[in-house]
């Protein structure tokens, strides 16, 4: 069947006064209907801005986009400002670490949550009301039909996260970005809101995109991984493949201890020495070879000079030289060694 999602080489260029910043560089990936895929990589990876374009929410005057985004058949990238305004919201919709960011401080919950329903479906003001407090209930805000008078400030921070979700699906989306939703929150908070977008997604069948450097997030929510790296996908693959046995150096890097190659690792993100490569101007070849410990077992300096292809089957592979038996020899070597 169609992916719901689907992404092919996507390019987002930023000009600035500096130059051209590569953001996003030649990214492909699907995405199927009630799946969540977990997007994985340090802060400048292009993460973030491959899901703003996909909303369409980038500066029109300075960003060039090239490549594919379509969504349920319909391409995104060149389609109206009107076009995107009706699909955000209605179709795809997107939650922020930040819920203050994204509700105003003026109006009441109810009021918001109420206004995203009546812009997509011309319902009455009570029959948006009515429809907000269901929504508050099935986010787990107790009493709902008094805190939909309530401001922001007036809930608490995890309570705040719950309203977002709630003006987020009050239109039923089918794609749901969420970008580090819970990195700001406590770690019960965190689990609670995991649990909950776990519930909802088996409600109401959305796919999921979900943007973390958070390893355990990703071991928790996710049914694919993808693993970015410069503006690039550098491994793809379901969850517990990449977990247990990653391909790729980059995300050896991300899971700290080396993995046995049956049982799971330890998930926590480990700090890989050096700096994300500059998108201004970026590496030749491997973007990660500047960092990365095997690039002299590759022949003839190919890491520095020619860029690895990624090379995806039946949903699962890398973009690295190495070869399957280099990579199987080097596993083994540091299993041994631990
Ligand atoms: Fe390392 Fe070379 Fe593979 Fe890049 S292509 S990850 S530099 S071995
Ligand atoms: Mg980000």
């Amino acid at each position: 069947s169609q992916p719901f999602l689907s992404i092919k080489d996507l390019k987002v260029h930023f000009s600035t006064e500096d130059g051209t910043v590569k953001a996003v560089d030649g990214l492909s990936f699907d995405l199927a209907r009630g799946r969540t895929l977990g997007i994985v990589g340090e802060s400048g990876s292009g993460k973030s801005v491959t899901n703003l374009t996909i909303l369409g929410l980038h500066n029109p005057d300075t960003t060039t986009i090239e490549g594919s985004i379509e969504l349920d058949g319909d391409e995104l990238n060149g389609a109206s400002d009107r076009t995107l305004e009706k699909l955000r919201g209605n179709k795809m919709a997107m939650i922020f670490q930040d819920a203050l960011a994204s509700l105003s401080p003026y109006h009441t919950i109810g009021t918001q949550i109420g206004e995203v329903y009546r812009k997509h479906t011309g319902a009455s003001k009570k029959a948006a009301r009515e429809r907000a407090i269901e929504m508050l209930r099935r986010v787990g805000i107790p009493q709902p039909d008094r805190r939909v008078d309530n401001y922001p400030h007036e809930f608490s921070g995890g309570m705040r996260q719950r309203a977002m979700i709630a003006m987020a699906l009050v239109c039923d989306p089918k794609l749901l970005i969420a970008d580090e939703p819970t990195t700001a929150l406590d770690v019960t908070v965190q689990a609670q809101i995991m649990d909950l977008l776990k519930d909802l997604q088996q409600e109401f069948g959305t796919s999921i995109i979900f943007i973390t450097h958070d390893l355990g997030v990703i071991a928790d929510i996710a049914d694919d991984v993808l693993v970015m790296y410069g503006g690039r996908c550098v491994e793809r693959g379901p969850k517990e493949e990449v977990l247990r046995s990653p391909q790729h150096p980059y995300t050896w890097g991300l899971l700290g201890s080396m993995p046995s190659l049956d049982g799971p690792v330890d998930v926590p993100l480990n700090p890989i020495p050096g700096s994300p490569p500059s998108l201004l101007n970026p590496p030749t070849g491997c973007r990660f070879h500047p960092r990365c410990a095997f690039a002299s077992e590759v022949e003839g300096n190919r890491c520095a000079t020619e860029r690895p292809l990624l090379q995806i089957e039946d949903g699962r592979g890398n973009a690295c030289h190495l070869s399957d038996g280099q990579r199987r020899e080097f596993l083994a070597d540091l299993a041994a060694s631990k």
